[in-house]
């Protein structure tokens, strides 16, 4: 058994497949069209691909037990034994319960799911009590290590490190079992040494985060528990996403053999590194390419990066600043893009090539690194766009002053006191689906797909004038995704056709590439919107996608500051607001349900980002009149450090999630003094569910206890394109009589 790392190594490759094997297989699992034999042959057959496109590209040290039937948290949850009692008793077959935990059964939710870190993956939350027993139960670890040696591949296999798994975990105080849980580790790894294994991986994101000194003494302990033992692999304790500060020194203080640093999100970590003196004979493994996005390396900045740490380190090896997760399968497939953008990408097969080069050149100073890319071309830039943010003034974000349009608005719209709305989008029914295949395929054309889609909306508004509804949406029929459908018609994006990328368990999405300046072509919106408020008298809102959002979802240039990229986002808005205005609608949503996910890690850095994010909102959305209404939508109820953001947005309407935190939002945004209309959700549209019309009432009461019922809207949680037509009218129709009845009293 060796005992060296590598040269070369990446943190973790997608597992979805190429053309998404695993999301169709375990669908097809839940659906009972094929068995748990026929699953594991598919899942065995993936990551098999896997290791071997690692090692036929000659890198050295390959990860395994990065595959996951859903979530590496869950997988890392079965492996400690925290299985909660509630899904064990269910007495279902080992997979079964695995899946139970995802997803939930019809008596048992599923652990929630939530935001990993600043990504756009979801991670599910381990629920961890006081007598939750920790147990080593690394069988599926040791299968895939068997299964790879079968293919004479010899694999590290990877976990979620105990810190950060208690440290993301919900219960009480979690990480006060720390001790407890860093045994069950001890015996995972004894297992794993038995079984022959020479290098175990342990992620630590957790600590690229702001921790307390006692996190970061507990983490040193940890691993100084774990160093210690003497039956057990090689220790290669993984961090990402950021500077690790304090916790660098204490995590090098330990007696782990290797230290993976993220030096492209946490360039800090080179200072911190030099600083910390000798590391007694650890490996450093150098993140120099980029996990998270889709640029190529520039291969000779980063092995100049390198160098710098082989001069502070006995040993080092070049990795991916994360997992390959986060990033698209392979750019090959992507025969369609303009050469010269395929040119400056690299997917997750191709940053294996440029991290075993990266390994070479660092090993023998001699491989010839390609030289870097030529300048952008000069039809990507548009000196139109480019000019306009530095022509603006502050006024430019700048509306009114608030109580006198808010008067204003009310006169142009008459509404009703605690005003009825919706978020947005409808059901997106099977058929609205099959349509927008078969207009992608070609066999429907244009008109036909249009005819199709304003039929949609025509039944959209009819159905929200028959249940009474005050300000109406056309429903988003026309969206594969509120984000994609924006890139699509935006100039300097590029859309993949097979880039997808793991969401949450078999959910992928497809983030477009923002390559060069972006300007808008023609409206993107109009159309549909003026459409639909052809059909009634009552106000249709528009329905935007605001520049954070656009941002969050998709892949970045790095060429320039996200500010600037937000603004000329915003630039495009602002014109498609002020085409919606003149076209006579009267009430335009901005949703920026991503505001809060992209906010920074580090507490230092998050002002600056909620400054560039408020200000590209506003840049958007104050282009028009005093008496057009502007609203937003944020998907979330605990707003934390964003809380302030808010009220900075200017809009005169927000939309917030609030039914399951049952309205405590509210007092939140009363301690700010947020003095704007509001519309906390009173249904939780994330659930089937239909709540009953007291329930509703019930809620309403709530808010109306909090905030004066002038300022009040009544709408769901979020939008509805996953519900069904029948639980949709249902709970709408609570919604309206919940709204008259508290209305009256
Ligand atoms: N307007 C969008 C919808 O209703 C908002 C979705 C979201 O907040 N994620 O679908
Ligand atoms: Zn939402």
């Amino acid at each position: 058994m060796s005992t060296a790392f590598g040269q070369s190594t990446v943190l973790g490759y997608p597992r979805i497949g190429a053309n998404r094997e695993l999301k169709k297989a375990v669908e097809a699992y839940w659906a009972g069209t094929v068995d748990a034999e026929a699953l594991a042959s598919t899942a065995a057959g993936l990551r098999a691909q896997v290791w071997r496109t690692l090692r036929d590209a000659r890198l050295d040290a390959i990860p395994s037990n990065t595959f996951s039937y859903y979530d590496q948290m869950l997988d890392t949850a079965v492996a400690v034994g925290a299985v909660p009692t509630r899904f064990s008793r269910l007495g279902l077959s080992a997979l079964d319960t695995y899946f139970a935990m995802a997803r939930g059964v019809d008596a048992e939710p599923a652990l929630e799911l939530t935001k990993w870190f600043d990504t756009n993956y979801h991670y599910l939350v381990p629920e961890i009590a006081p007598d939750t027993v920790f147990t080593a139960n690394p069988a599926k670890a040791l299968d895939e290590y068997a299964e790879a040696r079968g293919l004479g591949i010899t694999t590290r296999p990877v976990f979620v490190g105990p810190a950060t798994f208690l440290l993301l975990a919900k219960g009480v105080d979690p990480f006060a079992r720390l001790d407890d849980l860093v045994q069950a580790y001890a015996r995972i790894l004894a297992e794993l040494a038995h079984a022959g294994v020479g290098w175990v991986q342990l992620d630590e994101p957790a600590y690229a985060a702001d921790r307390s000194p006692a996190e970061i003494d507990a983490l040193g302990r940890a691993y100084t528990r774990l160093g210690e033992l003497t039956h057990r692999p090689r220790i290669f304790v993984a961090t990402y996403f950021g500077d690790l500060g304090d916790a660098l020194p204490a995590l090098l203080d330990t007696p782990v053999d290797a230290v993976g640093l993220d030096l492209v999100a946490g360039a800090g970590n080179l200072h911190r590194l030099a600083a910390a003196g000798p590391l007694g004979g650890k490996t450093i493994v150098a993140g120099l390419v980029d996990g998270r996005n889709v640029w190529r390396t520039d291969l000779r900045a980063a092995v100049a990066a390198g160098a710098t740490v082989a001069g502070l380190a006995d040993h080092v090896a070049v990795s991916s600043s994360c997992s390959l997760l986060h990033v698209p399968v392979d750019l090959s497939a992507e025969t369609h893009l303009d050469p010269r953008l395929s040119e400056r990408l690299a997917f997750a097969r191709q940053k294996v090539d440029e991290i075993v080069l990266l390994g070479r050149a660092l090993r023998d100073g001699t491989t010839a690194l390609p030289a870097p890319l030529p300048a952008t071309p000069a039809d990507w830039r548009h000196d139109d766009v480019r000019g306009r943010p530095a022509a603006l003034r502050p006024a430019d974000r700048q509306r009114g002053d608030y109580p006198t349009w808010a008067a204003r608005q009310q006169q142009r719209l008459g509404l009703p006191e605690l005003p009825t709305t919706t978020i947005g989008s409808f059901p997106q029914t099977a058929e609205l689906r099959r349509a927008r295949a078969a207009h992608r395929a070609g066999s429907l054309d244009d008109a036909g797909y249009a005819s199709r889609i304003r039929a949609e909306v025509a039944q959209v508004i009819r159905l929200q004038e028959r249940l009474g509804l005050d300000v109406l949406v056309h429903g988003e029929p026309e969206r594969n995704d509120m984000v994609q459908y924006f890139g699509e018609q935006l100039d300097g994006f590029a859309a993949t056709r097979h880039g997808w990328v793991q969401s949450y368990g078999s959910r992928c999405v497809r983030p477009p590439i923002i390559y060069g300046d972006v300007s808008r072509r023609a409206p993107m919106t109009v159309e549909w919107s003026t459409y639909a408020q052809s059909l009634t008298s009552k106000p249709v809102k528009g329905m935007l996608t605001g520049p954070v959002t656009i941002l969050a979802w998709s892949f970045v240039r790095t060429d320039q500051p996200l500010a600037d990229t937000a603004d000329q986002v915003a630039l495009a808005l602002r014109d498609e607001c002020r085409d919606l205005e003149s076209a006579g609608i009267r009430v335009i949503q901005v949703d920026e349900p991503a505001l809060r996910e992209t906010l920074p890690l580090r507490r230092a850095d998050q002002q600056a980002y909620l400054d560039w994010a408020v200000a590209a909102f506003r840049l958007a959305t104050s282009g028009v009149a005093d008496d057009t209404q502007i609203h937003t939508h944020l998907c979330y109820s605990e707003f934390g450090e964003v809380i302030g953001a808010i009220d900075a947005l200017d809009a005169d309407v927000t939309s917030i999630e609030a039914s399951r935190s049952k309205m405590e939002v509210l007092d939140d945004l009363a301690a700010i003094g947020y003095g704007r209309g509001v519309g906390p959700g009173v249904w939780d549209i994330h659930s089937p569910r239909v709540p009953s019309r007291d329930e509703v009432i019930e809620a309403l009461r709530r808010a109306v206890a909090a905030v004066p019922a002038r300022r009040l809207w009544v709408n769901p949680d979020c939008g509805l394109k996953t519900r069904g037509y029948p639980e949709v009218e249902a709970s709408l129709r609570h919604l309206v009589a919940a709204a008259e009845e508290v209305r009256g009293s």
